[in-house]
């Protein structure tokens, strides 16, 4: 067999396996996409094969390719995802008033974590000679895919929601994609989505109920076990939308510790924004589960998370929790960010660090406990809510008068 370390594909719900080679998206035992199928591996197989240095010297993603779900005769598809920086933010610290650390996956090859998921499944979709890629997307997974695609030389056709930030849209018509903004919410392009994989047999990147998607994001968990290997933080701070790249990253620094490689796991902390709640909802057992997404973050604006499952599971596993935030305290968040440590988040990029603060005012955080919070995607993406974040410029004359006006008892202090 081609990939002798993935045993098999085993439904998160009943249980049920499926061989790894086959095409499948959800075990077909329950109703619509619910039976989302889990990878496993062999990792006495893995554990032979990887024999890269752990010495935090990280070029892409691929330095883990032993874990990676792709045959072995595959050609990765790659814009050298991953490996992004592990920064020390001491303004950050002060700020909140905690050690914490910032991991920025905003500097993937499209701005986002997600490239690392994109990277391996446009592999194997390359590898299985599939044509066409499709995804519905809140933005950034289509763009990922656009920009992938366009590497892969392959057609891609993307559904996103209408009301998705116009740099989100421009970035996969840049890429060469067919673009198609449905009326509608994320959920809805979603559904149509997936009717259009079943009619006419296009590779579906969809990152819940792919299951080899998940997989890519481990890579992001991979990395930071090696990175803090020493000096591992008590908490590690993730957004949830779908909820696939909190499990990946837990389920990354997991591996890293069931093998030995890190002697201590953190505990996760999942943050959605009070207006798209329902894996928080779910996870502290809330009667009413609003299916409405309505927030500035629009990466995590998902009314029905497709994998629920597995981010609980991240949450439960790793002692953690998970707490809500408000758009305007990850608008504030994102200016916090950027102005104490020149890191650019986009709102759901910057939900972690409100979700930080929110942790240590709640005591669910102790301010001598370490943090460390993912940057999940890059500002650019979205200028149009950083302008309510931070505020406009100001207008001023081409004349000395103007600048005097804002700035002249420096000038005179300083003389
Ligand atoms: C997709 C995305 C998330 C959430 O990932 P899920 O797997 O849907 O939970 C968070 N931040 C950014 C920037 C994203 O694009
Ligand atoms: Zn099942």
């Amino acid at each position: 067999m081609a990939m002798e370390h993935v045993t098999t594909l085993e439904c998160t719900l009943c249980g049920e396996t499926y061989d790894p080679d086959q095409i499948i998206y959800t075990c077909p035992n329950h109703e619509g996409v619910k039976g989302i199928l889990e990878v496993q591996y062999d990792y006495d197989i893995i554990n032979d094969r990887f024999d890269q240095p752990l010495d935090g010297v990280i070029d892409s993603q691929w330095k883990y390719r032993a874990f990676l779900p792709v045959d072995d005769d595959a050609d990765p598809i790659t814009l050298n995802e991953g490996g992004t920086d592990l920064f020390d933010t001491p303004n950050l610290s002060d700020e909140l008033g905690v050690d914490i650390r910032v991991k920025d996956d905003g500097r993937n090859p499209t701005g986002v974590l997600k490239d690392r998921a994109t990277s391996v499944s446009v592999t194997k979709a390359v590898h299985m000679g599939q044509d066409v890629l499709t995804c519905a997307s809140t933005g950034n997974a289509a763009a990922s895919l656009a920009g992938y695609a366009a590497r892969a030389g392959l057609p891609c056709r993307i559904f996103v929601p209408g009301a998705a930030p116009e740099g989100k849209l421009a970035q996969p018509l840049v890429y060469g994609a067919d673009v198609l903004a449905v009326d509608g919410s994320y959920d809805e392009a979603y559904d149509l989505s997936m009717e259009v994989t079943e009619e006419f047999g296009w590779y579906n990147r969809n990152a819940a109920i792919n299951p080899f998607q998940v997989e890519g994001k481990r890579t992001v968990g991979l990395e930071l076990a090696e990175q803090t290997k020493g000096d591992v933080p008590d908490w590690l701070v993730f957004s949830m939308g779908d909820g696939c790249t909190i499990y990946g990253g837990w389920k990354g620094f997991r591996e890293f510790y069931e093998l030995g490689f890190v002697d201590e796991t953190p505990k996760m902390l999942g943050v959605q924004a009070e207006g798209a709640s329902a894996i928080h909802d779910t996870f502290h057992d809330h009667d009413d589960i609003d299916e409405v997404a309505e927030t500035v973050a629009d990466s995590i604006s998902v009314g029905r998370p497709r994998n629920t499952v597995k981010a609980c599971k991240a949450l439960e596993e790793s002692g953690g929790t998970s707490l809500l935030v408000s758009d305007d305290e990850i608008l504030a968040a994102e200016k916090t960010l950027g102005s104490a440590e020149g890191i650019y988040a986009e709102p759901a990029g910057a939900a972690p660090i409100a979700g930080v603060q929110k942790a240590l005012d709640q005591g669910i955080i102790e301010s001598d406990e370490s943090v460390l919070a993912v940057v999940t995607g890059y500002g650019l993406k979205d200028t149009k809510s950083a302008m309510e974040a931070s505020g406009k410029p100001q207008r001023i004359q081409p004349d000395l008068a103007d600048v005097n006006a804002l700035y002249g008892d420096e000038r005179s202090s300083s003389q």
